[in-house]
C-alpha cells in the first residue's frame, strides 16, 4: 500500500511516496517558487537519476499536476496509475485545541482548520490549497490531515495556561500549542523501539534542533510539556528566532527605536534575533562552529547561549518527570553537531547524563551516545516525519 505524503510551504511543496510494506520511499521530491516566476520540481525516484521540472506553476493545484504527472512518468516516474496511491497524508501546522490526534479530511475539518487559521496565518492557508489541489485532482482517494500541534495536545493546563489575565486564554485561545510534534512522536517512539523497551516505562525528553528548535518531555508517551508556545517563537534560541526573552523588552525597544506596529516586532523577534542576532554572522550553526573555532567571541557566545537553553530546558523536563530515561538529540543541529550535543550535556551529569566522546563522533545516524549500564541514555535518531505522517494516515485509513 503507498502513501503520498505532502507537506505545503505558502511557495513550496515537499512531497514523499512511501511503500508501508516495508516502509521504502518509493520517490521524493520539493516544489519551489509556485506562483512565482522560475518554479521548478527537483524530483527523485529510488534507483534513478535525479530531474529537474522546470514549468511555470501558477498555483498548488499546477504544482501538484506536476508532481502526479513525475510520479507516474515512464522514464523517471515510481508508478503507473494513480490508484497504486491508497491514501494521501498531510501536514498541517495548527490543529489549534480542535485536533489532539490526525483526522481524516472532512468538509467538517476543512472548517476547522480554516478556523485555526487565526493561529497560523502564514501556514494553514498553504496547507490547505495542498489539501484542496489534491481533492480537485484525486477526490476519490482517502486523506488524512496529521497536525504540528496534535501530539502536544496531552499536555496538563499547568503546562500551558499562561500566566496572564484567564480571559485572553477564554476570549482568544492563548495559550501553549507547541510545535515539531510529528518529530518528536517519531523519535520517542523510536527511541523505546531501538532500547527494546515499552515506552509506557519511560520519561523521554526529545531535543529537535534545527533551524527551529524545541524540545518536549515525553512521559509514558505522551507529551506533558514543550518549549514552543502559542507560536514557535517561545523556546530555545533558533537560527534568527529570539526564544525566551523577558516580555518588558518589547515596548521598550518599541518606545527606544520608535517602532509602531507589530510587523515590525514581529520581524525583528522573529528574523533577526536568535544566534544570527547575537552572533552578527549567521543563522547556520556550521558558520558558527567554524567562527567560534577561528576565536570569534560572539560566534562562541552564540553557540554558549544556545547551549544552556538546552540544557536548562532538559533539567527541567527531567525535573517535571521525576527523572529521566532517555534523552534524544534529532533535527539539522541534533543530528549532526557533536559540539552542541557535547556543550549541551555539560552539567547534565547530575541526573546521570554522561555523553562519551568518542561515542558522540557521529554525525546523521542512529547512535547510543552513553556508556553507562545503568541510568539514562543519551541518543541521536534522525528524525522522520514524513514517515510517521504516512504511519498515522495508514492507521487512520484503516480504521475508518
Ligand atoms: P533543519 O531545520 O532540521 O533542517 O536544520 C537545519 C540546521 O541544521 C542548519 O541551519 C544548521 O544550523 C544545522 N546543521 C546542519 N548540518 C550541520 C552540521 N554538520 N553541523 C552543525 N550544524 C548543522
Amino acid at each position: 500500500m503507498n502513501i503520498l505524503v505532502i507537506n505545503c510551504g505558502s511557495s513550496s511543496l515537499k512531497y514523499q511516496l512511501i511503500d508501508m510494506k516495508e516502509e521504502t520511499v518509493l520517490a521524493k521530491g520539493l516544489v519551489e517558487r509556485i506562483g512565482i516566476e522560475g518554479s521548478r520540481i527537483k524530483h527523485d525516484t529510488t534507483g534513478k537519476e535525479r530531474v529537474t521540472i522546470e514549468e511555470p506553476m501558477k498555483d498548488h493545484k499546477r504544482a501538484l499536476e506536476l508532481v502526479l504527472n513525475a510520479i507516474l512518468d515512464k522514464n523517471y516516474g515510481a508508478i503507473s496509475s494513480l490508484d497504486e496511491i491508497a491514501a494521501i497524508g498531510h501536514r498541517i501546522l495548527h490543529g489549534g485545541e480542535d485536533f489532539v490526534q490526525p483526522a481524516l479530511i472532512t468538509n467538517e475539518v476543512i472548517e476547522a482548520i480554516r478556523k485555526n487559521i487565526v493561529l497560523a496565518p502564514l501556514h494553514n492557508p498553504a496547507g490547505l490549497m495542498g489539501i484542496e489541489a489534491c481533492r480537485d485532482l484525486m477526490p476519490d482517494t482517502p486523506m488524512v490531515v496529521v497536525f504540528d500541534t496534535a501530539f502536544h495536545q496531552t499536555m496538563p493546563a499547568e503546562n500551558y495556561i499562561y500566566p496572564i489575565p484567564y480571559e485572553y486564554y477564554e476570549k482568544y485561545k492563548i495559550r501553549r500549542y507547541g510545535f515539531h510534534g510529528t518529530s518528536h512522536k517519531y523519535v520517542s517512539l523510536r527511541a523505546a523501539e531501538i532500547l527494546n523497551k515499552d515506552i509506557k516505562n519511560l520519561n523521554i525528553v526529545t531535543c529537535h534542533l534545527g533551524n527551529g528548535s524545541s524540545i518536549a518531555a515525553v512521559k509514558g508517551g505522551k507529551c506533558i510539556d514543550t518549549s514552543m508556545g502559542l507560536t514557535p517563537l517561545e523556546g530555545l534560541p533558533m537560527g534568527t528566532r529570539s526564544g525566551d526573552i523577558d516580555p518588558a523588552i518589547i515596548p521598550f525597544i518599541m518606545d527606544k527605536e520608535g517602532i509602531t506596529t507589530s510587523a515590525e516586532i514581529n520581524d525583528f523577534l522573529n528574523k533577526k534575533s536568535g544566534v544570527l542576532g547575537i552572533s552578527g554572522i549567521s543563522s547556520d550553526f556550521r558558520d558558527l562552529e567554524d567562527a567560534a573555532e577561528a576565536g570569534n567571541e560572539r560566534a562562541k557566545l552564540a553557540l554558549n547561549i544556545f547551549c544552556n537553553g538546552v540544557r536548562k530546558y532538559v533539567a527541567a523536563y527531567a525535573a517535571q518527570m521525576g527523572s529521566i530515561d532517555v534523552l534524544v538529540f534529532t533535527a539539522g543541529i541534533g543530528e549532526n553537531s557533536s559540539y552542541v550535543r557535547e556543550r549541551s550535556c555539560k552539567g547534565l551529569e547530575c541526573l546521570g547524563l554522561i555523553i562519551d566522546h568518542e561515542l558522540n563522533d557521529v554525525r546523521g545516524k542512529e547512535a547510543i551516545l552513553s556508556k553507562n549500564i545503568v541510568g539514562p541514555t543519551i541518543m541521536v535518531i534522525p528524525t522522520n516525519e514524513e514517515l510517521m505522517i504516512a504511519r498515522d494516515t495508514l492507521d487512520i485509513v484503516n480504521n475508518r
